[in-house]
């Protein structure tokens, strides 16, 4: 069995913007390099675009690590050792050393405008080799000639012309001609004018060799991914429709398993497996297999395939999947038939949770292939928002009102909304809400325990959000220092290490809710010793007998039920800052932000 990379990505998760005191769970490689890139400054300096002219298809085929190295020679003999520019920038952190000081100037506002290195992208060839990234029995399967066609789907807004006709020109190369029925570029509403007649001008020349193979489809107004994908499908003819994003290349045989796993199955829709290629030098990094899931605030992460499939011992058989990481493929007219997309979801996030459970629930299934290899280019910062969190969690309130009955509550708790008025105006769910009835699909019940049974309600938790001492209302339990196990008091900010999770069954949780049923909470314990509070992993708790349950009711006392000590705060003499101890009960109160169906709504003003 494979070591396990557990949760190791979810493409995009920009939480935690405070530097201190944030418990960052692990979610992934990329993320980190998301955070990473939101602390940096970006740089104002707008230099002029050099779009190399010979971005065309080259004869020779030479991969990218090659292409890279001769770009560096050539730069090397610009000057011997110039002088960084930009040496805080994630672009030259591995990248770029003896580019000339213009160069660099030029390589970071590209790189300021689109999030990944479009200097580098720029000269490398349209159609370098890639590594095989597939495991090695998969090249060893034949598949049948005769399979269904298929239309692919690239939707962008303001990528690089570049990044764009790699991703055509892979598509071309690697799918047999005879499947390809069309490749259908949906354009969001790009501002850049490389986009607009410059990329018509590509397209007119791929259409000489090509006929009637590229279709442009443009939006009259930014529409969001969801519409842009929902538009490829719309403009698609062929068997199959794979919906993919603009910076891609797909990877050796990469349609045929797709295309014959379909057509044994049209309800399948398959998830191809991502492998990653870096946003400074464009090298190719294979990701394990993995299966694509959530967590309760909907972010997508990978998780381990499930124990059946390790058994099969093939690692070229499907993998069963709770959802997609966003692209995906599908039999056309089955996907039209449950619903395609949410088109009520705005810009980013949630349309792949939406599509995963409504899948399992109405009918149908999601696979990831291991044999089916899409790189994805991941990107230092997004062209199009700062910050894409906003519109992910307006996202999954459509999710979790739509398909999630009483466990919406949990996507409520993640992202510490009120359950009534979250203040959040997610559009209309009332059409989406007839097609499951339509479709008379499953509930979400059953979804958790057939689908994704490592997904963990907790539907035990009354009051949840920050927790404040009515002595004083700027203040809030926090988990404190990452590395320590001390709550501790702190300026009241709402980000997860305030969190706190009170459970009618007398636990405290403190810090990021967990969704993983491998992942633990952190329960706040009294451990008769000192006047300290402790967090403690809940399970350890429970092991080691420690006191762990509280009384509590909304604006009143917080007593431990073993040792009858209370939370409360203190002033040491000449402090000007309240400390968290465990102490005889002076009759402190304290107030958790939000409740679960009324419970304890008794609420005393402080
Ligand atoms: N996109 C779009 N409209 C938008 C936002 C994104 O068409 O309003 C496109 C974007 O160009 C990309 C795809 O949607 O091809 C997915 O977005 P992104 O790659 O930023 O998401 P990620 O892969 O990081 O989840
Ligand atoms: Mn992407």
């Amino acid at each position: 069995m494979k070591t396990w990379p557990w949760k190791l990505v979810g493409k995009m998760k920009l939480v935690d913007k405070l530097v201190m005191q944030v418990i960052v769970s692990l979610q992934s490689l990329l993320c980190i390099q998301y955070r990473a890139a939101n602390s940096i400054q970006l740089s104002s300096i707008v230099g002029e675009r050099k779009l190399a002219d010979d971005v065309q298809l080259s004869e020779k085929s030479i991969d990218g690590a090659q292409a890279a190295e001769e770009a560096k020679k050539e730069e090397g003999q610009h000057k011997a050792a110039p002088r960084l520019r930009f040496p805080g920038s994630l672009l030259f952190k591995r990248w770029g050393d003896n580019l000339a000081e213009d160069q660099q100037l030029a390589a970071q506002a590209l790189f300021d405008q689109y999030g990944y290195n479009v200097y580098l992208s720029d000269r490398l060839p349209l159609d370098r080799s890639l590594k095989d990234t597939r495991p090695s029995r998969c090249l060893e399967k034949k598949y049948s000639h005769d399979l269904p066609t298929i239309s692919v789907v690239l939707i962008f807004v303001n990528e690089a012309t570049s990044i764009i006709l790699r991703a055509i020109t892979s598509i071309i190369n690697r799918t047999p001609s005879h499947l390809l029925k069309e490749i259908v570029l949906v354009d969001d509403y790009s501002s850049d004018e490389e986009l607009k007649g410059p990329l018509e001008e590509k397209i007119k020349s791929y259409s000489v060799k090509h006929p009637g193979l590229l279709k442009l489809v443009r939006h009259q107004r930014r529409e969001g991914l969801t519409q842009a994908r929902i538009s490829g499908w719309k403009a698609s003819s062929a068997d199959v429709v794979a919906i993919l994003d603009a910076h891609i290349e797909v990877n050796h045989q990469w349609a045929e398993p797709i295309l014959s796993r379909i057509k044994e199955d049209r309800t399948v829709i398959i998830s191809p497996m991502f492998d990653n290629i870096h946003f400074d030098d464009f090298e190719l990094v294979q990701y394990d297999v993995a299966a694509d899931g959530f967590d309760w605030a909907l972010w997508c992460l990978y998780e381990p395939p499930p124990e059946d499939w390790y058994a099969l011992k093939d690692e070229t058989a499907p993998i069963q999947s709770p959802s997609i990481m966003g692209i995906f493929a599908a039999n056309r007219e089955f996907l039209g038939s449950i619903g395609v997309l949410d088109g009520g979801m705005h810009i980013y996030g949630g349309e792949n949770v939406e599509l995963g459970i409504r899948a399992w629930q109405c009918g149908g299934r999601i696979e990831v292939l291991p044999c089916s290899r899409v790189a994805h280019l991941e990107r230092a910062h997004k062209p199009y928002l700062l910050d894409v969190t906003p519109a992910v969690k307006r996202n999954a309130l459509r999710v979790a009102e739509v398909w999630m009955d009483e466990y919406k509550y949990m996507v409520y708790f993640a992202w510490n909304l009120p359950l009534e008025k979250p203040g959040i105006d997610f559009g209309d769910v009332s059409s989406r809400k007839e097609l499951r009835k339509k479709l008379n699909c499953k509930n979400f019940e059953w979804y958790i325990k057939n689908v994704y049974p490592t997904l963990l309600p907790q539907l035990t938790i009354v009051a949840y959000g920050m927790m404040k001492n009515t002595l004083s209302k700027d203040i809030c339990v926090d988990q404190g220092p990452v590395t320590e196990n001390t709550p501790i008091m702190y300026g009241c900010h709402g980000y997860n290490s305030q969190f706190v999770f009170y459970h009618s069954t007398g636990e405290i949780f403190v810090g990021n809710l967990r969704s993983q049923r491998n992942e633990v909470d952190r329960c706040m314990v009294d451990t008769s010793q000192g006047e300290l509070p402790f967090l403690q992993k809940c399970d350890e708790a429970i092991q080691r007998g420690l006191n762990m349950h509280w009384d509590f009711k909304q604006g009143a006392a917080l007593i431990n039920r073993k040792t009858k000590r209370c939370l409360e705060i203190v002033k040491d003499d000449g402090a000007s800052v309240y400390r968290l101890i465990l102490q005889s009960c002076t009759g402190q109160k304290w107030i958790i932000q939000h409740t679960v169906k009324g419970w304890g709504s008794k609420v005393i003003a402080g």
